[in-house]
Parts: C-alpha cells; sequence; structure tokens
C-alpha cells in the first residue's frame, strides 16, 4: 500500500496499547467538552509512528515550488489556530490522490494530487485548515474514546474509579488492537465531527485572511470528480454529502463571508 494515510491508519493501534486514561476535557475550539480515553502523551506516540511511517510508504516531493507552497498556506492557517508556539514539518508526497493529513505533534502532508486539485491558495488553505481542525478538536482520538466506551464501559468505569488501569481493562485494550486500526484515520469521520472542521477551518481561514468562501468551491470541484467515478482519496474519510455543503454554505452565509468569497 503506498498510500501513507491508510499506513497512519494502522499506528493507531498503538492507542489501545498505551495508557489508557478516562477523562471529559472542555474543548475550547468547539464549546463543549469531549469524553477521551486517550492522553497527549499516548496521542503523540501514535503520531510519531504515523509520521514515521507516512514517509517511509510515500514518496517525499523535492519539488520546492509545491513544498514552498504549503509551507506558505500551513503558517498562515496555523498562526491562526493559534499552533504557531511549536514546531511544525511539512512534506509532500508523489501521488496523484487528492489527500492531505495534519497529525498532532505537527506534522502535515499534502498529496501532490491535492495541490493539483487546489487551484488557487485560498482552496489549499480550505482543505488544509479543515485537516488542522480535525486535529484541534481531538475528533480521531475522541471517535477511538466513544467507540471503545461501548465496549468496556464497565471496565473503563472500574478504570476511572480506581485510578489504575484493572488486569481486564488492560486485557481489552490489547484486544481492541484490530478494532483501533479500523476506528484509525482511515474511518469516515462522523457527521457532526465534519461540521465542526469546516466550521472551525473557514475560521482559521478568515483570521488567516483567505477567502473562506472558497471552500464551498473546493468541495464542490472534489465532490464533482467523485460523481464522475473517480472520488478522490479525501471523500473516503469526508464524506462530502450534498447536506454537509449546504451546511457549510449556510454556515458561511451567516457570517456574511460567502459575498466576500
Ligand atoms: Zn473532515
Amino acid at each position: 500500500m503506498r498510500n501513507p494515510v491508510r499506513r497512519i491508519a494502522r499506528t493507531t493501534t498503538t492507542l489501545a496499547a498505551a495508557g489508557v486514561l478516562a477523562g471529559c476535557a472542555y474543548n475550547e475550539d468547539l464549546g463543549r467538552s469531549q469524553f477521551l480515553l486517550v492522553d497527549d502523551a499516548a496521542l503523540a506516540g501514535a503520531a510519531e509512528q504515523a509520521w514515521g511511517e507516512a514517509l517511509g510508504a510515500g514518496k517525499v516531493s523535492t519539488n520546492r515550488a509545491a513544498i514552498a507552497r504549503v509551507e506558505r498556506v500551513a503558517k498562515r492557517l496555523i498562526e491562526a489556530a493559534g499552533l504557531g508556539d511549536r514546531p511544525w514539518q511539512y512534506v509532500v508526497f508523489e501521488d496523484p490522490q487528492a489527500n492531505a493529513f495534519v497529525l498532532p505533534g505537527g506534522r502535515i502532508g499534502v498529496n501532490t494530487g491535492l495541490l493539483a486539485l487546489a487551484r488557487t491558495d485560498d482552496q489549499l488553505a480550505a482543505v488544509i485548515g479543515h485537516e488542522l481542525a480535525h486535529s484541534v478538536a481531538n475528533h480521531a482520538a475522541e471517535r477511538y474514546s466513544q467507540t471503545a466506551a461501548t465496549q468496556t464501559a464497565l471496565q473503563v468505569g472500574q478504570a476511572a474509579l480506581g485510578g489504575r488501569m484493572s488486569p481486564q481493562t488492560a486485557q481489552a485494550a490489547a484486544a481492541f488492537g484490530g478494532l483501533g486500526a479500523q476506528l484509525g484515520l482511515l474511518m469516515p469521520f462522523s457527521r457532526r465531527h465534519e461540521l465542526e472542521a469546516d466550521r472551525l477551518g473557514v475560521d482559521y481561514m478568515a483570521r488567516a485572511g483567505y477567502r473562506p468562501g472558497e471552500a464551498l468551491e473546493l468541495w464542490r470541484t472534489m465532490a464533482r470528480e467523485g460523481a464522475g467515478g473517480r472520488p478522490p482519496q479525501f471523500l473516503s474519510t469526508h464524506p462530502s454529502e450534498a447536506t454537509r455543503l449546504a451546511e457549510l454554505e449556510r454556515y458561511l452565509a451567516s457570517r456574511g463571508w460567502l459575498e466576500a468569497g
């Protein structure tokens, strides 16, 4: 498998193997609490491994113009998202599939296929902003936690009460290896997560000085390509059904960003 994102899915098994902490955390960017079973250290470990595998599996581009474009756009969005206080790495993968990803810990990967699809920097900003939003919002960890919690509600409860993982919980966590992979970054995000990422993403775009209305244009282009029988890889993990686009359009209009776009 040459797709780095697909590889990343496997490494989420390390989330299951890593220390499990149950807790509700308030996410300021989302304005809501999240139930998270994985702590930052476990997430960072999984991201580290995923990044290594992505670099090993993909063909890293040396195209200076392409790398500079990604860096130029991503840096503005990172500042807008309040994440400029840490070092970031930007890599372009020689891959015709339109896709991009952001990993916790400051890593951004963009395929050449997406750079071709996103005709303007505003449109590239739409995808990177959306991916940054998923990362800021801890969506992968939340999805993993929710599913794991329903599977092991009892054990997790015991672990939370006791402050330590019971042998049963440890066993259950280990058993999640396979499930963890299925729940990895390859899994489609829920409608709620997509809407949150769409809104946060265009917020970042506006703050960074990009035209948020171009996000709609980019997702429509993707949807059109999908209708043509060659769905961009991005769509397999980020469903772009009509309702999602309609919701985004409503949000853009409510912020007065459609006319400006
Ligand atoms: Zn998404």
